[in-house]
Protein backbone atom coordinates (compact mmCIF):
# COMPACT_ATOMS: atom_id res chain seq x y z
CA UNK A 1 0.00 0.00 0.00
CA UNK A 2 1.31 3.41 -1.35
CA UNK A 3 1.13 6.14 1.86
CA UNK A 4 3.60 9.35 1.87
CA UNK A 5 4.20 11.48 5.12
CA UNK A 6 4.90 14.78 3.80
CA UNK A 7 5.53 14.05 0.22
CA UNK A 8 8.48 11.24 1.38
CA UNK A 9 7.77 8.29 -0.20
CA UNK A 10 6.54 4.79 2.11
CA UNK A 11 5.14 1.79 1.74
CA UNK A 12 2.81 0.03 4.41
CA UNK A 13 3.22 -3.73 4.70
CA UNK A 14 5.98 -4.12 1.60
CA UNK A 15 7.08 -7.41 0.34
CA UNK A 16 11.35 -7.03 0.30
CA UNK A 17 12.04 -9.57 -1.85
CA UNK A 18 13.33 -7.36 -4.45
CA UNK A 19 14.75 -5.26 -1.85
CA UNK A 20 17.86 -8.07 -1.18
CA UNK A 21 19.84 -9.70 -3.16
CA UNK A 22 18.82 -13.50 -1.69
CA UNK A 23 15.53 -12.95 -2.20
CA UNK A 24 14.33 -14.09 0.72
CA UNK A 25 10.54 -13.31 1.28
CA UNK A 26 9.82 -10.88 4.20
CA UNK A 27 7.60 -8.18 4.82
CA UNK A 28 8.50 -4.58 5.91
CA UNK A 29 5.62 -3.12 8.35
CA UNK A 30 6.81 0.24 6.68
CA UNK A 31 9.62 1.50 4.05
CA UNK A 32 10.36 4.64 3.55
CA UNK A 33 12.15 5.97 0.10
CA UNK A 34 13.95 9.13 0.61
CA UNK A 35 14.83 11.21 -2.26
CA UNK A 36 17.72 13.10 -0.72
CA UNK A 37 19.45 12.84 2.86
CA UNK A 38 17.25 15.88 3.86
CA UNK A 39 14.18 13.22 3.71
CA UNK A 40 16.55 10.57 5.41
CA UNK A 41 17.08 13.07 8.49
CA UNK A 42 13.22 14.15 8.71
CA UNK A 43 12.08 10.33 9.23
CA UNK A 44 14.58 9.70 11.62
CA UNK A 45 13.34 13.03 13.66
CA UNK A 46 10.09 11.92 13.31
CA UNK A 47 10.24 7.94 14.39
CA UNK A 48 12.75 8.65 17.24
CA UNK A 49 10.63 5.67 18.92
CA UNK A 50 10.65 2.88 16.43
CA UNK A 51 14.64 3.42 15.65
CA UNK A 52 14.15 2.80 11.44
CA UNK A 53 16.98 0.63 9.71
CA UNK A 54 18.86 2.00 6.76
CA UNK A 55 19.46 -0.53 4.23
CA UNK A 56 21.54 -0.04 0.99
CA UNK A 57 20.71 -2.29 -2.16
CA UNK A 58 20.39 -5.00 0.44
CA UNK A 59 23.33 -7.43 -1.09
CA UNK A 60 24.70 -8.16 2.68
CA UNK A 61 21.28 -8.53 4.39
CA UNK A 62 19.16 -11.21 5.91
CA UNK A 63 15.76 -10.56 6.19
CA UNK A 64 13.33 -12.50 8.26
CA UNK A 65 11.06 -14.61 6.98
CA UNK A 66 8.94 -13.35 9.69
CA UNK A 67 8.92 -9.71 8.69
CA UNK A 68 10.28 -6.32 10.25
CA UNK A 69 8.56 -4.50 12.81
CA UNK A 70 10.92 -1.37 12.20
CA UNK A 71 10.84 1.11 9.63
CA UNK A 72 12.73 0.45 6.82
CA UNK A 73 14.72 3.60 4.67
CA UNK A 74 16.25 2.71 1.88
CA UNK A 75 18.48 5.17 0.03
CA UNK A 76 18.50 3.54 -3.18
CA UNK A 77 16.82 7.40 -4.64
CA UNK A 78 19.62 9.41 -2.20
CA UNK A 79 22.07 9.49 -5.85
CA UNK A 80 23.11 12.80 -6.72
CA UNK A 81 26.62 13.82 -7.10
CA UNK A 82 29.47 16.48 -7.87
CA UNK A 83 32.67 16.24 -9.80
CA UNK A 84 35.46 18.94 -8.92
CA UNK A 85 38.70 17.73 -10.61
CA UNK A 86 40.08 14.44 -8.82
CA UNK A 87 37.56 14.91 -5.95
CA UNK A 88 34.03 12.93 -6.44
CA UNK A 89 31.70 13.27 -4.02
CA UNK A 90 28.62 11.51 -3.87
CA UNK A 91 25.24 10.63 -1.39
CA UNK A 92 25.10 7.60 -0.06
CA UNK A 93 22.46 5.63 -2.16
CA UNK A 94 24.43 5.89 -5.60
CA UNK A 95 25.26 2.56 -6.24
CA UNK A 96 29.13 1.74 -6.56
CA UNK A 97 28.80 -0.02 -10.17
CA UNK A 98 27.99 3.79 -11.45
CA UNK A 99 30.26 5.09 -9.12
CA UNK A 100 33.29 2.83 -10.80
CA UNK A 101 31.77 4.11 -14.09
CA UNK A 102 31.07 7.80 -13.30
CA UNK A 103 35.27 7.58 -12.28
CA UNK A 104 36.05 6.20 -15.51
CA UNK A 105 34.46 8.76 -17.70
CA UNK A 106 35.99 11.45 -15.75
CA UNK A 107 39.43 9.44 -16.33
CA UNK A 108 39.86 9.00 -12.44
CA UNK A 109 41.36 5.73 -10.94
CA UNK A 110 40.55 4.04 -7.81
CA UNK A 111 37.19 2.52 -8.02
CA UNK A 112 38.06 -0.03 -10.96
CA UNK A 113 37.53 -2.72 -8.03
CA UNK A 114 33.68 -1.46 -7.25
CA UNK A 115 32.38 -2.53 -11.06
CA UNK A 116 31.38 -6.06 -10.30
CA UNK A 117 30.06 -5.19 -6.46
CA UNK A 118 25.94 -4.99 -6.39
CA UNK A 119 26.04 -2.53 -3.36
CA UNK A 120 25.58 1.26 -2.25
CA UNK A 121 27.99 3.82 -1.15
CA UNK A 122 26.62 3.65 2.57
CA UNK A 123 26.53 -0.27 2.44
CA UNK A 124 30.19 -0.55 0.76
CA UNK A 125 31.52 2.07 3.64
CA UNK A 126 29.86 0.85 6.32
CA UNK A 127 30.99 -3.20 5.20
CA UNK A 128 34.09 -1.59 4.09
CA UNK A 129 33.62 -3.63 0.82
CA UNK A 130 36.41 -4.87 -1.03
CA UNK A 131 38.12 -6.98 -3.62
CA UNK A 132 41.35 -6.81 -5.56
CA UNK A 133 43.30 -5.73 -3.35
CA UNK A 134 41.57 -2.48 -3.10
CA UNK A 135 38.77 -1.46 -0.25
CA UNK A 136 36.23 1.21 -0.07
CA UNK A 137 38.04 3.43 2.92
CA UNK A 138 41.42 3.48 0.08
CA UNK A 139 40.34 6.66 -1.32
CA UNK A 140 38.21 8.21 1.05
CA UNK A 141 38.73 11.49 2.31
CA UNK A 142 35.26 12.37 4.54
CA UNK A 143 32.30 11.27 4.91
CA UNK A 144 29.02 12.98 6.13
CA UNK A 145 26.68 11.51 8.59
CA UNK A 146 24.04 11.82 10.37
CA UNK A 147 24.41 11.13 14.54
CA UNK A 148 20.92 10.01 15.25
CA UNK A 149 21.31 9.67 19.20
CA UNK A 150 22.73 13.29 19.15
CA UNK A 151 20.24 14.69 16.10
CA UNK A 152 23.25 16.09 14.68
CA UNK A 153 24.74 15.96 11.10
CA UNK A 154 29.03 15.29 11.40
CA UNK A 155 31.23 15.80 8.78
CA UNK A 156 34.27 12.90 9.83
CA UNK A 157 37.84 12.67 8.30
CA UNK A 158 38.52 9.24 7.28
CA UNK A 159 41.46 9.45 10.14
CA UNK A 160 38.46 9.58 12.36
CA UNK A 161 36.81 6.49 11.31
CA UNK A 162 38.50 2.83 12.15
CA UNK A 163 38.69 1.05 8.87
CA UNK A 164 39.71 -2.76 8.74
CA UNK A 165 39.30 -6.12 6.69
CA UNK A 166 35.23 -5.50 6.03
CA UNK A 167 34.83 -3.75 8.91
CA UNK A 168 34.20 -0.03 9.37
CA UNK A 169 33.25 1.82 12.67
CA UNK A 170 30.20 2.60 11.64
CA UNK A 171 29.35 -1.07 12.78
CA UNK A 172 29.74 0.33 16.48
CA UNK A 173 28.21 4.22 15.84
CA UNK A 174 24.92 5.88 15.93
CA UNK A 175 25.57 7.15 12.50
CA UNK A 176 23.74 7.21 9.45
CA UNK A 177 26.03 8.01 6.23
CA UNK A 178 24.56 10.50 4.09
CA UNK A 179 27.12 11.27 1.46
CA UNK A 180 30.95 10.50 0.77
CA UNK A 181 33.97 12.54 -0.22
CA UNK A 182 37.11 10.65 -2.39
CA UNK A 183 39.44 11.99 -3.97
CA UNK A 184 41.19 9.77 -6.71
CA UNK A 185 44.11 9.57 -9.01
CA UNK A 186 43.99 10.92 -12.42
CA UNK A 187 44.60 8.34 -14.99
CA UNK A 188 44.78 7.04 -18.95
CA UNK A 189 41.19 5.93 -19.60
CA UNK A 190 42.46 3.22 -21.48
CA UNK A 191 44.09 2.34 -18.62
CA UNK A 192 41.28 2.32 -16.29
CA UNK A 193 39.42 0.37 -18.56
CA UNK A 194 41.68 -2.54 -18.72
CA UNK A 195 41.23 -2.53 -14.99
CA UNK A 196 37.41 -2.73 -14.81
CA UNK A 197 37.43 -5.23 -17.28
CA UNK A 198 40.00 -7.50 -15.98
CA UNK A 199 38.21 -7.37 -12.84
CA UNK A 200 34.91 -8.37 -14.70
CA UNK A 201 35.97 -11.25 -16.04
CA UNK A 202 37.66 -12.60 -12.82
CA UNK A 203 34.63 -12.18 -11.04
CA UNK A 204 32.44 -14.04 -13.83
CA UNK A 205 34.60 -17.60 -13.36
CA UNK A 206 34.53 -17.16 -9.28
CA UNK A 207 31.74 -15.82 -8.27
CA UNK A 208 27.65 -16.43 -8.71
CA UNK A 209 25.83 -13.79 -10.73
CA UNK A 210 22.78 -12.47 -9.24
CA UNK A 211 20.30 -14.98 -11.18
CA UNK A 212 21.32 -17.06 -8.48
CA UNK A 213 20.22 -15.21 -5.65
CA UNK A 214 23.19 -14.53 -3.39
CA UNK A 215 24.33 -11.97 -0.50
CA UNK A 216 28.07 -12.46 -1.95
CA UNK A 217 30.97 -14.03 0.27
CA UNK A 218 29.19 -15.91 3.13
CA UNK A 219 32.27 -15.85 5.55
CA UNK A 220 35.20 -13.49 5.77
CA UNK A 221 38.43 -15.41 5.23
CA UNK A 222 39.79 -16.64 8.31
CA UNK A 223 42.96 -14.62 9.55
CA UNK A 224 44.07 -17.27 11.85
CA UNK A 225 44.81 -19.83 9.01
CA UNK A 226 46.44 -20.57 5.43
CA UNK A 227 43.02 -21.79 4.17
CA UNK A 228 40.47 -19.56 2.60
CA UNK A 229 36.91 -19.65 4.02
CA UNK A 230 35.76 -21.31 0.57
CA UNK A 231 38.70 -24.37 0.94
CA UNK A 232 37.60 -25.23 4.64
CA UNK A 233 33.93 -25.34 3.80
CA UNK A 234 34.74 -27.22 0.67
CA UNK A 235 36.86 -29.74 2.49
CA UNK A 236 34.59 -30.51 4.87
CA UNK A 237 32.82 -32.31 1.94
CA UNK A 238 29.86 -29.51 1.89
CA UNK A 239 30.06 -28.23 -1.35
CA UNK A 240 27.02 -28.72 -2.69
CA UNK A 241 25.26 -29.07 0.98
CA UNK A 242 21.50 -27.86 0.93
CA UNK A 243 19.36 -27.09 3.95
CA UNK A 244 15.79 -26.20 2.41
CA UNK A 245 16.43 -23.77 -0.38
CA UNK A 246 19.48 -22.99 0.51
CA UNK A 247 22.52 -24.53 -1.46
CA UNK A 248 26.36 -24.13 -1.11
CA UNK A 249 27.72 -22.96 -4.58
CA UNK A 250 28.94 -25.83 -6.66
CA UNK A 251 31.69 -23.51 -8.07
CA UNK A 252 32.80 -21.59 -4.94
CA UNK A 253 32.30 -22.82 -1.46
CA UNK A 254 31.97 -19.43 -0.09
CA UNK A 255 28.65 -18.71 -1.55
CA UNK A 256 25.28 -19.78 -0.71
CA UNK A 257 22.37 -19.57 -3.66
CA UNK A 258 18.70 -19.39 -2.77
CA UNK A 259 17.33 -22.12 -5.07
CA UNK A 260 13.77 -20.66 -5.06
CA UNK A 261 12.07 -20.13 -1.73
CA UNK A 262 14.83 -19.97 0.61
CA UNK A 263 13.70 -18.49 3.95
CA UNK A 264 15.64 -16.87 6.57
CA UNK A 265 15.35 -20.05 8.44
CA UNK A 266 17.07 -21.81 5.99
CA UNK A 267 19.67 -19.74 5.83
CA UNK A 268 20.52 -19.60 9.17
CA UNK A 269 20.58 -23.15 9.23
CA UNK A 270 23.09 -23.95 6.60
CA UNK A 271 25.61 -20.68 8.12
CA UNK A 272 25.12 -23.23 11.62
CA UNK A 273 25.69 -25.94 10.24
CA UNK A 274 28.50 -24.79 7.76
CA UNK A 275 30.43 -22.95 10.98
CA UNK A 276 29.82 -25.98 13.25
CA UNK A 277 31.51 -28.08 10.90
CA UNK A 278 34.82 -26.03 9.83
CA UNK A 279 34.76 -25.29 14.06
CA UNK A 280 34.78 -29.12 14.53
CA UNK A 281 37.33 -29.86 11.90
CA UNK A 282 39.80 -27.39 11.81
CA UNK A 283 39.07 -25.79 14.97
CA UNK A 284 38.53 -22.24 13.23
CA UNK A 285 35.52 -20.11 13.94
CA UNK A 286 34.42 -19.04 10.63
CA UNK A 287 33.02 -15.42 10.82
CA UNK A 288 29.81 -14.63 8.78
CA UNK A 289 29.40 -11.18 6.69
CA UNK A 290 25.67 -10.90 6.73
CA UNK A 291 23.37 -8.50 8.61
CA UNK A 292 20.52 -10.03 9.89
CA UNK A 293 17.15 -7.73 9.93
CA UNK A 294 14.03 -8.32 11.25
CA UNK A 295 11.77 -10.33 13.98
CA UNK A 296 13.83 -14.07 14.80
CA UNK A 297 12.42 -17.52 15.67
CA UNK A 298 14.31 -18.96 18.91
CA UNK A 299 16.43 -21.09 17.31
CA UNK A 300 17.28 -18.41 14.86
CA UNK A 301 18.35 -16.21 17.89
CA UNK A 302 20.05 -19.21 19.80
CA UNK A 303 21.86 -19.57 16.44
CA UNK A 304 22.99 -16.29 15.22
CA UNK A 305 24.25 -15.78 19.42
CA UNK A 306 26.67 -18.40 18.75
CA UNK A 307 27.78 -17.25 15.11
CA UNK A 308 28.41 -13.61 15.85
CA UNK A 309 30.80 -14.49 19.26
C1 LIG B 1 27.01 -10.92 -6.22
C2 LIG B 1 27.65 -10.23 -5.05
C3 LIG B 1 29.00 -9.90 -5.09
C4 LIG B 1 29.59 -9.28 -3.98
N1 LIG B 1 30.92 -8.97 -4.05
C5 LIG B 1 31.51 -8.36 -2.98
C6 LIG B 1 32.90 -8.02 -3.03
O1 LIG B 1 33.59 -8.25 -4.00
N2 LIG B 1 33.43 -7.41 -1.92
C7 LIG B 1 32.69 -7.12 -0.82
O2 LIG B 1 33.23 -6.56 0.15
N3 LIG B 1 31.38 -7.44 -0.74
C8 LIG B 1 30.76 -8.04 -1.82
N4 LIG B 1 29.44 -8.37 -1.75
C9 LIG B 1 28.67 -8.09 -0.51
C10 LIG B 1 27.95 -6.72 -0.49
O3 LIG B 1 27.79 -6.21 -1.79
C11 LIG B 1 28.72 -5.73 0.37
O4 LIG B 1 28.75 -6.14 1.73
C12 LIG B 1 28.16 -4.30 0.31
O5 LIG B 1 29.03 -3.48 1.04
C13 LIG B 1 26.74 -4.13 0.85
O6 LIG B 1 26.24 -2.91 0.34
P1 LIG B 1 24.67 -2.60 0.26
O7 LIG B 1 24.49 -1.23 -0.25
O8 LIG B 1 23.98 -3.67 -0.47
O9 LIG B 1 24.31 -2.62 1.80
P2 LIG B 1 23.12 -3.40 2.51
O10 LIG B 1 23.31 -4.86 2.28
O11 LIG B 1 21.84 -2.80 2.14
O12 LIG B 1 23.46 -3.08 4.03
C14 LIG B 1 24.60 -3.59 4.66
C15 LIG B 1 24.77 -2.89 6.02
O13 LIG B 1 25.07 -1.52 5.77
C16 LIG B 1 24.16 -0.68 6.49
N5 LIG B 1 23.94 0.52 5.69
C17 LIG B 1 23.58 0.60 4.39
N6 LIG B 1 23.51 1.88 4.01
C18 LIG B 1 23.80 2.64 5.08
C19 LIG B 1 23.90 4.05 5.34
N7 LIG B 1 23.62 4.96 4.40
N8 LIG B 1 24.26 4.46 6.59
C20 LIG B 1 24.52 3.56 7.57
N9 LIG B 1 24.45 2.22 7.40
C21 LIG B 1 24.10 1.77 6.16
C22 LIG B 1 22.90 -1.53 6.65
O14 LIG B 1 22.11 -1.11 7.76
C23 LIG B 1 23.50 -2.91 6.88
O15 LIG B 1 23.86 -3.04 8.23
C24 LIG B 1 28.81 -8.98 -2.84
C25 LIG B 1 27.45 -9.30 -2.81
C26 LIG B 1 26.87 -9.93 -3.91
C27 LIG B 1 25.41 -10.25 -3.85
Amino acid sequence: MICSQNEIKCYKDFQLTNYNTLKIKSRAKILYIPDNYGELITLFRRNKETLPRVIGNGSNILFSSLGVENPIINTGLMKSYTVAGNIIEVEAGMKVQALSKLAYEKKLSGFEFLIGIPATVGGALYMNAGAHNQTMSDCLSSVKVYDCENNKILTLKKEELEFSYRYSSFKEKPYIILSAKFELKKEIQEVIKARMDENLIFRKNRQPDLTMPNAGSVFKNPTNCELSAGALIDKCGLRGFRIGDCEVWQNHCNFIINKGNATSMDYTSIVFEIYSKVKQKFNVKLEPEIIYIGKMTRDEREKWKILKK
